[in-house]
C-alpha cells in the first residue's frame, strides 16, 4: 500500500464529512431525521469509512443501492438502519432480515414476492414504500388516473404478511434545477406525494413512522418537504453550488505526482491522435493518471489541474494510465512535485462542467487502484488499496 502513495491516490477528509452533516443538520434542526446516502462506495468516497463517520455522528438512517452494499456495511460494524433504494432479487430476502436491512418496495409484484418470501422464511422484513410522483422510474405509479389504483397498491403492501411497512418515500426529477417550470415540478411532485400519503393513512388507519423525499436538492432548497426525514448525498460529499453557498466542504481530493518532465520543440504533437499541436519549446509534465483512474477522455485539451504554481493547462489526448499538462511557466514543478486533479483548489464543479456532466460522475469514476487516504483531525486514520494483493 505505502508504495502505490505517490502515484496517484485520493485523500478522503472525513472531518469533512462531519463538517457538512453539522451544518445540515443545523439547517434542517432537530426534529427531522437524517438519511445520509453512501450508495455506489459513499459516491466513490468509500462507504465502510463514510458511514462509521455519519453512525458516530448520530446520523439516523443510511441508504444503498443494493443489497451487496448493505452487507458489505453490516459485516464492517455498521449497525445503523440501513435502507436499499434499489433492486434486490427476491432470495435474498432472508439475508436483508438476517441483517435487519430496510428494502424498498417499488411495485406490486416485488411487495407480492417479498411477502411471500419473508413469509417462507419465517421472518419479518422492513419497507419502505416507493411513489412515482414524477421521477419516472422506480415506485407505484399514483399520478392523475393512477391515484386510485397507486394507493389501493400501497395499502395492499402495507398489510402483506412478512412485510413491516415502517416508511414511504418518493424522488424528485428536478429540484436542483432552477426556473418557475421545475419548481412547479418539484411541487407538484410534493403535493402528489403528500396527497397519496394521506390517503393511504386514511385507509389504513395509522401513520408511517417516515415519510421522506429531499434530496441534495431540497434539503438546499426546500425545507417544507422535509417532512421526518431528509435524503441527500452529493450535499454531504460537499460539491456542487448548494454546498457551496452553504459553506460546506468538498471531502475528496485527488492527487497524483509529476513522474516525467520533457522539454519540446515549437510543432511537437502531443500524445494519441496528435491533437495539441506545440507553438513554442513547452514544458510537459506527464502524470500517471488516466481514463482507468477514472479521468474522463472528454477532458481531454479541455480543463486545467493544479500545481505549486496554479493551475497548469491539459495537453493533448487522455490515455489509459497517463496525462500531461503545460508546465513551462512553472519552473519549480518539478519530477515528484504533487498535482490535484480536484478537491481544495480545483473545484470539481467546473471539472464537471466541462466534461459536460456532474461532479457524481467524476468522483464515481475514481477507480479501484486508486488509493484512498482517509483523514480524520488532519491525521492519516487509514489507507485503503482496493485491489486483491
Ligand atoms: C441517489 C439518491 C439520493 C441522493 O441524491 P443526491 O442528489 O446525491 O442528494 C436520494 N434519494 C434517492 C432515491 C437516490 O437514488
Amino acid at each position: 500500500m505505502e508504495s502505490t502513495l505517490r502515484r496517484t491516490w485520493a485523500d478522503v477528509n472525513l472531518d469533512a464529512i462531519a463538517h457538512n452533516y453539522n451544518v445540515i443538520r443545523q439547517k434542517i434542526g432537530s426534529d427531522v431525521k437524517f438519511l445520509g446516502v453512501v450508495k455506489a462506495d459513499a459516491y466513490g468516497h468509500g462507504s465502510i469509512q463514510v458511514g462509521k463517520t455519519l453512525q458516530e455522528l448520530g446520523a439516523d438512517y443510511l441508504a444503498v443501492s443494493s443489497a451487496d452494499e448493505a452487507i458489505e456495511l453490516r459485516v464492517n460494524g455498521i449497525t445503523m438502519p440501513i435502507l436499499i433504494l434499489g433492486h434486490t432479487p427476491k432470495e435474498q430476502v432472508g439475508r436483508l432480515i438476517e441483517y435487519n436491512i430496510t428494502q424498498a418496495i417499488t411495485c406490486k409484484a416485488k411487495a407480492d414476492e417479498y411477502s411471500a418470501e419473508a413469509v417462507r422464511c419465517g421472518g419479518t422484513l422492513k419497507v419502505h414504500i416507493k411513489v412515482d410522483t414524477g421521477m419516472s422510474r422506480l415506485g407505484y405509479l399514483c399520478d392523475n388516473t393512477n391515484f386510485e389504483t397507486g394507493v389501493n397498491g400501497i395499502s395492499e403492501a402495507c398489510m402483506m404478511p412478512g412485510l413491516d411497512a415502517e416508511g414511504i418515500f418518493t424522488h424528485f426529477a428536478v429540484a436542483d434545477e432552477f426556473g418557475e417550470e421545475c419548481d412547479n415540478y418539484t411541487k407538484h411532485q410534493f403535493d402528489l406525494f403528500t396527497r397519496v400519503i394521506k390517503a393511504v393513512e386514511d385507509r389504513l388507519g395509522h401513520k408511517f413512522k417516515l415519510r421522506h423525499c429531499a434530496n441534495t436538492g431540497a434539503t438546499a432548497r426546500f425545507p417544507e418537504t422535509y417532512l421526518d426525514m431528509v435524503r441527500p448525498g452529493l450535499l454531504l460529499y460537499g460539491y456542487g453550488e448548494f454546498a457551496r453557498e452553504m459553506g460546506l466542504k468538498p471531502v475528496m481530493t485527488l492527487k497524483t505526482t509529476v513522474s516525467t518532465i520533457k522539454i519540446y520543440p515549437a510543432g511537437t504533437a502531443i500524445s494519441y491522435g496528435g491533437t495539441f499541436v506545440t507553438d513554442s519549446t513547452t514544458r510537459i509534465g506527464v502524470l500517471p493518471y488516466g481514463y482507468a483512474d477514472g479521468f474522463l477522455r472528454s477532458l481531454s485539451n479541455n480543463c486545467s489541474l493544479y500545481t505549486k504554481e496554479g493551475p497548469a493547462k491539459l495537453r493533448g489526448k487522455i490515455c489509459m494510465d497517463m496525462c500531461m499538462i503545460d508546465i513551462t511557466d512553472m519552473p519549480t514543478v518539478d519530477v515528484g512535485s504533487e498535482v490535484e486533479i480536484f478537491g481544495e483548489k480545483n473545484s470539481i464543479d467546473e471539472i464537471a462542467e466541462n466534461a459536460g456532466t456532474i461532479p457524481y460522475e467524476l468522483t464515481c469514476a475514481v477507480s479501484k487502484r486508486v488509493p484512498r487516504v482517509y483523514y480524520k483531525k488532519g491525521e492519516v486514520v487509514e489507507r485503503e488499496l482496493m485491489l486483491r494483493m
